[in-house]
Order: C-alpha cells, then sequence, then structure tokens
C-alpha cells in the first residue's frame, strides 16, 4: 500500500489541507489558514470592504469584518483603540471611513475603560467636520447619545481655538445627512468662548445680518468672509476674498468654479488633497497652461515629499488623481482638458514620494502579482476602477522602483514574466497586467516557476487575495521545496488585496509575512522583513 500517494506534508493539493497545519478552508474551496482577529483588524481598516470580492459579497464581507473588530474590542479594547488611532494618524489607510467606524463601534461595545479611550480619541481620528459626521452615522448603528457620547463631541466643538473651528464651520457644512447643527444640539455644547458663541449661533440659525465691513472679531472672519463670497456679483470680488481672508475651495459658490482667476487665487493656499481633486478642472478652465507660474506652483507642491507626508496623502488619492486627469476627460459629464505631460510625471513621481523613504535591501526578489479571475472584482479601499489585481501591480512597482534586483511575475494557473522595468510610469504597468489571461489560482507557482527556470530568490513577494485552490501543492509547500533544492532560505511576503479573512502563509514559519496591501507603511515593513538576517 502507497500511504505516501495519498497523504503527504511535502505535497498536498491545494482543495485538501495539509496535515497538522491547522488549515481551514477558504472562500474559494482551498485550504489556507485564517488570519487572527488583529491581522484583519487591520486589513479592514486599510482595505474596507467596499464592492466585497469575487467570493464574498460587501454585505456578508463587512459582517465578518466586523465580528473581528467585535473580537478585537473584546480581547484588548484600549489595544484596539490604539490600534485605529496609530493606522489613522499616520496616514497608513486610503480612507477614514473604517477606522471611524471601528472607533465608534469600540465607543459602544467596549469596556467602560475602552468605551472611554474610544471618546478620548475621537479628535485624532475625526479630524475634519466629516470624519465627525461620518463617525455620529456608524455610532448611532450600535449606541444612544448617552452622557459620554455627549461629551466627546461637546468637547471636539469647544477644544477648538475659534479660528480652528471658523475653519471647519465652513469647510465642512453638513454630510449624509449631518450638520453641525444637529450634533451641537444633540451634544449640548456650551460655548466656552465668546467667538465660540458666535461660531456656535452662525452653525444654528444663520447670521442676519452679514454687512460689508469685516466682522470685528478677527477669529470669526471667514465665516463673514464666506457669507460675503455668496453674495459677491462679479468674479474680482470673489477673488479680493479668497485673498484676503484663505476662503477655501469648498466655501466658493460653484457659480464661480469655473473661472481661472479664481482658482489662481486659491492655489497659493490650496490644501494638497484639494490641488489632487481639482487638477483635472483648472486645466480645463484654464487655470493651470504649460510654462504658467500657476503650473510651476503646481509641480513644486507635488515635488514635496516633505509635504505629501504631513498632509497625510495616500498613495492610492495620487493614484486615482494620476489616472484622472491621465484620461483627460471626467467619468461624469462632459468635462474634458488636454492633460499636461508634465503634471503627469509630476503625479507619477509623488505616487512613489507619497510612500516616504523605502529603502533597498538589495536582495534577489521575485515580485509576483496574483492575476486570476478573482483579483478583478471588487475595489480597494472603494476606488473605482481600482481592483485588486491593478493595485498589486501598482504597489509591486513601488518595490521594483527601489530594489535593484527584482523580477516580476504574474501567474493565475500559469505563470508569465512580466515586463516591468523600474521608471515605468503605473498606467503601462495597470495596462500591462490587465491585457494578461485570467485563469485559476495557483499561489505556489512563483516558487514552482523559480525551481525550474534555476531563478535564485531571497524572498518572493506575492500579491493575492488569498483564494488559491487550484495547484497540486501548497505555497508553502513549494517554498519548503524551493528551499531545500537550492540550498537559499527564501522568505515569503503575502501582500494581501483584500480584506478576507485568509493567508497563505504559514503563522509558525518566521520566514513568511504577511502584511496588507496599500498600507502606506506596507512597502518598508517588506524591505525590512527580506533585509534582515
Ligand atoms: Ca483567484
Amino acid at each position: 500500500m502507497q500511504f505516501q500517494k495519498y497523504v503527504s506534508t511535502r505535497a498536498t493539493p491545494q482543495t485538501q489541507p495539509i496535515p497538522g497545519a491547522g488549515q481551514v478552508m477558504n472562500a474559494a474551496g482551498g485550504y489556507a489558514w485564517a488570519v487572527d482577529n488583529w491581522t484583519r483588524l487591520d486589513r479592514f481598516l486599510v482595505l474596507g470592504t467596499e464592492g466585497g470580492t469575487f467570493y464574498t459579497s460587501e454585505r456578508a464581507l463587512t459582517v465578518q469584518n466586523a465580528q473581528a473588530v467585535a473580537a478585537c474590542i473584546q480581547a484588548d479594547g484600549l489595544r484596539t483603540v490604539a490600534r485605529i488611532v496609530a493606522i489613522s494618524e499616520a496616514g497608513r489607510a486610503p480612507k477614514n471611513d473604517p477606522a471611524l467606524f471601528a472607533l465608534a463601534m469600540a465607543a459602544a461595545l467596549g469596556d467602560p475603560a475602552t468605551r472611554r479611550a474610544a471618546l478620548t480619541a475621537l479628535p485624532q481620528v475625526a479630524r475634519t467636520g466629516t470624519h465627525l459626521f461620518h463617525f455620529l452615522g456608524y455610532a448611532e448603528a450600535f449606541r444612544g447619545w448617552g452622557r459620554g457620547l455627549r461629551r466627546a463631541v461637546a468637547t471636539w466643538y469647544t477644544d477648538k481655538p475659534a479660528q480652528t473651528l471658523a475653519y471647519q464651520a465652513v469647510k465642512y457644512q453638513q454630510r449624509d445627512g449631518w450638520s453641525h447643527r444637529d450634533a451641537l444640539r444633540l451634544a449640548h455644547a456650551q460655548p466656552p468662548t465668546d467667538q465660540h458663541a458666535i461660531i456656535f449661533h452662525w452653525m444654528v440659525k444663520g447670521w442676519a445680518d452679514v454687512g460689508a465691513a469685516p466682522h470685528p472679531e478677527a477669529a470669526v472672519r471667514l465665516i463673514w468672509a464666506m457669507e460675503r463670497a455668496k453674495r459677491a456679483e462679479r468674479v474680482d470680488q470673489v477673488v479680493a476674498l479668497i485673498e484676503q481672508y484663505d476662503l477655501p475651495w469648498e466655501t466658493v459658490p460653484s457659480q464661480w468654479l469655473g473661472a481661472p482667476e479664481v482658482w489662481q487665487a486659491l492655489l497659493p493656499k490650496l490644501p494638497l488633497t484639494a490641488l489632487l481633486r481639482n487638477l483635472a478642472r483648472m486645466t480645463a478652465n484654464g487655470a493651470l497652461t504649460a510654462e504658467s507660474e500657476a503650473l510651476a506652483m503646481v509641480l513644486r507642491k507635488l515635488g514635496d515629499g516633505e509635504l505629501l507626508r504631513k498632509a497625510r496623502i495616500h498613495p492610492i488619492a495620487v493614484l486615482t488623481a494620476f489616472n484622472t486627469y491621465a484620461a483627460g476627460r471626467g467619468m461624469r459629464g462632459a468635462l474634458q482638458w488636454e492633460p499636461i505631460p508634465a503634471v503627469i510625471d509630476a503625479l507619477d513621481r509623488a505616487f512613489y514620494a507619497a510612500f516616504g523613504n523605502v529603502e533597498a535591501t538589495g536582495k534577489r526578489i521575485v515580485l509576483a502579482l496574483d492575476v486570476s479571475g478573482s483579483m478583478s472584482t471588487g475595489m480597494v479601499a472603494g476606488v473605482p476602477g481600482l481592483t485588486p489585481r491593478v493595485a498589486g501591480a501598482a504597489m509591486a512597482l513601488v518595490t521594483a522602483n527601489v530594489e535593484p534586483q527584482v523580477m516580476t511575475v504574474g501567474f493565475s494557473h500559469t505563470l508569465v514574466p512580466l515586463a516591468i522595468r523600474p521608471g515605468q510610469r503605473l498606467n503601462e504597468v495597470v495596462a500591462l497586467t490587465n491585457h494578461l489571461p485570467f485563469g485559476g489560482t495557483d499561489c505556489a507557482k512563483p516558487m514552482l516557476w523559480a525551481l525550474e527556470a534555476g531563478v535564485k530568490a531571497d524572498a518572493f513577494v506575492v500579491y493575492t487575495d488569498n483564494e488559491t485552490w487550484f495547484g497540486q501543492m501548497h505555497p508553502v509547500q513549494a517554498l519548503q521545496e524551493y528551499r531545500r533544492k537550492t540550498g537559499i532560505p527564501a522568505k515569503l511576503v503575502v501582500v494581501a488585496m483584500t480584506s478576507g479573512g485568509f493567508t497563505i502563509a504559514d503563522p509558525n514559519d518566521a520566514g513568511m509575512l504577511d502584511v496588507v496591501g496599500f498600507d502606506a507603511a506596507a512597502p518598508q515593513v517588506i524591505s525590512d522583513f527580506i533585509g534582515a538576517e
């Protein structure tokens, strides 16, 4: 009897678990490891659940992730809150909504110390008026307006200096059915100063009288200027208000937003997020033209890595701006523009700069992109068109641009070497991966291919949804065989491109690491892990 034909820990079909390894069935019917709740929390905070995955609906994926968050809160509420704050504050996630949602859960479901910590952290995670409104919407799904929530929301308003609050008040007036009036009323907030009282009054009732003379209180003058902009009849009046009172672009009445002189006035103080969102508009309306002073300013801002990081610009925000701008036309509506090549180049460079300085390890690295069918479903962080497949290609490019010894391959049930070169533009790489054939998923392929082709690798980095099922051998077994036959203690990094609950990395093997795709910190974490002896 050849028992070994049916049971082996060295080669097990992916549709069966490796004996004794503690694997579970993944959503594709193959076997992998379940990630722990802390990893799931990180995946949720960074990747969100919008659009679901190929195998799991948005609703089911959200419920699963919320269960993991709840389990973390129960296991160690303070650690959960600290994690939410850390990822949100560092700008590591493309969107802040998952952090606000998880914080709302902690503020409702935690023990008393956890609830207190969550509510104390509210201003750190809800940094803008819109964040606050989203948090309130989430919180109401889990709890009522008890004393703790009232006090936390009141503090959000009363702890800010009047001038800061005035800025929040005009910039983010309402969102998703919430306004400052609602929040102030429910929180029973009492103004701590006369200036706050004037702002609260404007939020709740508006001002009856907005005269032509600037408001006597300097701290609230921004509100006055915004009210004057509403009443402006000529563009030069709007421009004067922007220049004198630093009106944010959100407060400029929409009938003036097509005017190039308005944008030229906004540009010096325009925050980077707003700049990224309005590049197309400024090009279409003629505020940005080749060799203009405005263009020089835009290029200077986009080229300032320090500024990008201080503004918490996530690489995905740059990638989105890049895709939109390079297309030359809006997704909706008739807006068209002639993209300025210098802006496209600047966005391309800003994408890498937004990850910070990633150090090269000098190791031999195989970057392996899962291009199977399932990778084309869902939206990373809710960005339309940003499938796990496209996002994986963009992430791989970050490492490819830094490391001197890299090979890039795409795999499904077969493997295709990809002609990715450093310095290549993002859209070229994305187009390259998009044209590959789809197929079943075999995450063991990169290691098996390297063995067969005689490729020497110190590390394999696999960008995948971890839904492997196709191969006759598990990815970890392929890696072990690679290590045995080549004598190279090769490492495996698994970059999760969805917030599903599985990983192909063996949690008991110190040479394997699971990281969250499109965490802005991921490329450096990968580099540290591969570089460590
Ligand atoms: Ca797949």
